[in-house]
C-alpha cells in the first residue's frame, strides 16, 4: 500500500490521466517483460505492451497513442494475467484507444477505428455479432473490398458465416446497457 502511494506521486500528467480512467497505476511497472513474453500479438505491434509502459512513465504521449499497439491488442488479458504486479493492461490499452478517439489523433492502423465502431453497433442493435453485415459495412467503407475475399467465400460455403442477421431475445436490454454506458 505504501508502495502504491509513493510511486503515484511520480510520473507525468498524462500517467495520471491513463492511471486515472484505466484505473490501474503504470509505474508499478518495473519491465520484467513477461506481458510481451506472452502476448500473442506481440509480433505485429510497434513496441509491445511492456515498452509501451516505460513510453508513458516517461510521457511520451504522442508516440504511445499514434501506436500501432493500442489498436492491435486483442484485449485478451494474457498479459494482466502474467503480470507479477497485477496491472491490467488490458484495461490500459481500453483507455488509450478512449482518449486516442476522443483527441481525434491519428492512428497507423486507420480502418481500426473504423472496425471497432462498425463491431459495436451491430452488437447495439441485433445484440450479437452478425459477421456478414460488418463485412458489408466495412469492406466499402474501408476501401479494402478484396483482401480475405478468398477466405470469407470459403467461409459462407461452408456454413460458418450466416448470410441473414438474427436478433437475441434481449437485445433490448444489450441496446439499454449501451445508452447507460454513453
Ligand atoms: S508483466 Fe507487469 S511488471 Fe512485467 S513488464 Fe509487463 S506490466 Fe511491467
Ligand atoms: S491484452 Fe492485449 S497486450 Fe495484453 S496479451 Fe492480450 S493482446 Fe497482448
Amino acid at each position: 500500500m505504501e508502495l502504491r502511494e509513493g510511486v503515484l506521486k511520480v510520473g507525468s500528467p498524462f500517467l495520471g490521466v491513463v492511471n486515472q480512467r484505466s484505473g490501474q497505476v503504470i509505474q508499478l511497472c518495473y519491465h520484467c517483460h513477461k506481458c510481451t513474453a506472452g502476448c500473442p500479438v506481440a509480433f505485429a505491434m510497434d513496441y509491445g505492451p511492456d515498452r509501451l509502459l516505460r513510453m508513458m512513465q516517461f510521457g511520451l504521449k504522442e508516440q504511445v497513442l499514434c501506436s500501432s499497439d493500442i489498436w492491435i491488442c486483442a484485449s485478451c488479458e494474457t498479459c494482466g494475467t502474467r503480470c507479477p504486479n497485477e496491472i491490467d493492461i488490458a484495461r490500459v490499452m481500453d483507455a488509450l484507444r478512449q482518449i486516442t478517439v476522443e483527441e481525434r489523433l491519428p492512428t497507423k492502423e486507420r480502418n481500426a477505428p473504423l472496425f471497432h465502431n462498425l463491431f459495436l453497433s451491430i452488437v447495439k442493435r441485433l445484440g450479437r455479432m452478425h459477421e456478414a453485415s460488418l463485412m458489408g459495412l466495412y469492406k466499402p467503407l474501408s476501401r479494402d473490398l478484396f483482401s480475405d475475399l478468398p477466405m470469407g467465400l470459403k467461409m459462407i460455403l461452408k456454413g460458418k458465416i450466416p448470410l441473414l442477421p438474427h436478433r437475441i431475445k434481449g437485445s433490448d436490454e444489450v441496446e439499454k446497457i449501451f445508452e447507460r454506458s454513453g
